[in-house]
């Protein structure tokens, strides 16, 4: 199943090229805070199954075109990221990178970015007004949790996949001795964290790590690589996560980025595709506030 939210945080189910609104099926109590339509969906999957059918039954359905997409959990309560999981991509960015040399997500852990800096397919990635600093993307296949949990083995870790989405972690360089910003706060400028077009569920996803995933810059590929070339995977990052804190249900887990992460500029256009889960574009764009700092 493809779930997504749309427009005021309606929620979706996508089928073909068919949107079908299937926000009936969450109880009315949620009208009140309609960004956490999403969490509440995962949280209670299997009891609200015959209200998502009876819903889906009377949906009209529309066109894809002309949807207005929100991230695809618009709120997580998380955004939980892996930094160098990809043997290949480590090195590649020279001086420009905090992860210590020779190290990967199995030593460094897992940073976090703000869950603000979501946004939905077709939206905007915004640029800090006239900066000369280097923004580059990073394609990544997203684990959205379901079952939450704390201190998860390996081996059970996947019951608490509730499904993934493709997500581009965008970040701002550091410049080395100049500017050195917390990782955290270049990671999560409005707009760096795409996330969407939709959520598939993992019974459709039969191996997450085997999924290619690739990244366009203006119809240029950038970034091809599977997901088996992670050197922590799903479920050991959500071994290593739920080790320090419970994970929640709708908890995003950015499992890090291959190699070909490259800079992006005000005009591009980006777009993600990991087979079998999405495949979405977004604009880039500068900023109309003048920054109060030099980024
Ligand atoms: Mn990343």
């Amino acid at each position: 199943m493809k779930i997504a939210a749309f427009d005021d945080h309606r929620i979706g189910l996508v089928e073909g090229e068919r949107l079908y609104d299937v926000t009936a099926a969450v109880p009315a109590a949620l009208d009140a805070l309609p960004q956490q339509r999403i969490n509440w969906l995962i949280a209670h999957w299997a009891e609200a199954q015959p209200a998502l059918q009876a819903a889906r039954a009377k949906a009209a359905g529309r066109a894809l075109d002309g949807v207005r997409w929100l991230p695809a959990n618009p709120q997580p309560p998380h955004v939980f990221a892996a930094p160098a999981n990809y043997q290949k991509h480590i090195g590649e960015l020279g001086a420009r990178v905090v992860t210590k040399k020779g190290r990967s997500a199995r030593e460094q852990g897992f940073f976090l970015k703000a869950p603000g800096s979501l946004v939905g397919a077709g939206g905007v990635i915004g640029l800090p007004k006239g900066s000369t600093r280097r923004f580059d993307h990073e394609s990544e296949l997203a684990v959205i949790i379901g079952k939450p949990g704390r201190d998860i083995p390996r081996s059970r870790a996947m019951e608490h996949v509730f499904g993934y989405a493709c997500l581009i972690d965008a970040t701002m360089r550091i410049e080395p001795e100049t500017h050195e910003e917390e990782r955290s706060m270049r990671k999560s400028f409005e707009g760096f964290t795409p996330l969407g077009p939709w959520i598939v569920t993992a019974d459709e996803v039969p191996d997450p790590q085997a999924l290619r995933n690739r990244l366009w810059v203006n119809g240029e590929l950038r970034q091809e690589a599977s997901t088996k070339d992670m050197i922590v995977g799903v479920a050991e990052l959500i071994e290593l996560i739920s080790s320090v804190l419970p994970i929640q249900a709708g908890d995003v887990i950015a499992s890090g980025t291959p190699e070909g992460v490259g800079p992006f500029a005000p005009g591009d256009t980006l777009r993600i595709a990991i087979d079998g889960v999405g495949d979405m574009s977004l604009t880039v764009r500068e900023r109309e506030a003048a920054s109060p700092r030099p980024y």
